[in-house]
């Protein structure tokens, strides 16, 4: 089973990047090609009831599985990445952090008004990063068809900042 074999695969790292975060590292999973082949196909079967027209991967790690997705999927990929990556014209969404503030930034022609993006992240913690990418896919008029994660952290009740935007909800693995 999918679910097994990614929480077997999953190294828990204590206190990392601070004091009292227990944090999933998916670098094993990236050094197992028949794991990766699993998982791509696994998110294939569990999406397959949306209608996908681009995936967007949050960086960086969403970018890792969201474009071999988009690739299964034969759809475009597009990267939501930190402020200041992105060469081209963006826009902009801040969200709140524990500490203080970030931003994630979307080129401004990725996305056409009314295709149905799903939005691809490795983890689902607190859910603010993905509603704020959420808000990104909006203002370029487009919609929310959907959220992949490879692992959810349930019990941070990030499922239900989600409603908001799209009921389909999906993760691989859940704790
Ligand atoms: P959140 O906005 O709280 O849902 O946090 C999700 C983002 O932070 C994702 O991009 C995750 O990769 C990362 N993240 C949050 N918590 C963890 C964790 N315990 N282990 C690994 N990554 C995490």
């Amino acid at each position: 089973m999918i679910e097994t074999r990614i929480k077997q695969s999953v190294r828990d790292v204590s206190d990392f990047p601070k004091p009292g975060i227990v944090f999933k590292d998916i670098t094993p999973i990236l050094k197992d090609a028949g794991l990766c082949h699993a998982i791509t196909a696994a998110l294939v079967v569990q999406l397959s009831g949306l209608n996908i027209d681009v995936v967007a991967g949050i960086e960086s790690r969403g970018f890792l599985f969201g474009m071999a997705l988009a690739n299964a999927l034969n759809v475009p990929f597009v990267p939501i990445r930190k402020a200041g990556k992105l060469p081209y014209k963006t826009i902009q969404q801040s969200y709140d952090l524990e500490y203080g503030s970030a931003t994630l930034e979307l080129h401004e022609d990725a996305i056409l008004p009314g295709q149905h993006v799903l939005i691809h992240d490795d983890l689902l913690a607190t859910g603010g990063t993905v509603v704020a990418a959420s808000k990104l896919i909006e203002k370029l008029g487009a919609v929310v068809e959907g959220y992949s994660f490879l692992i959810a952290l349930d019990f941070l009740n990030g499922r239900d900042r989600l409603h908001a935007f799209s009921a389909n909800t999906f993760a691989l693995a859940s704790y």
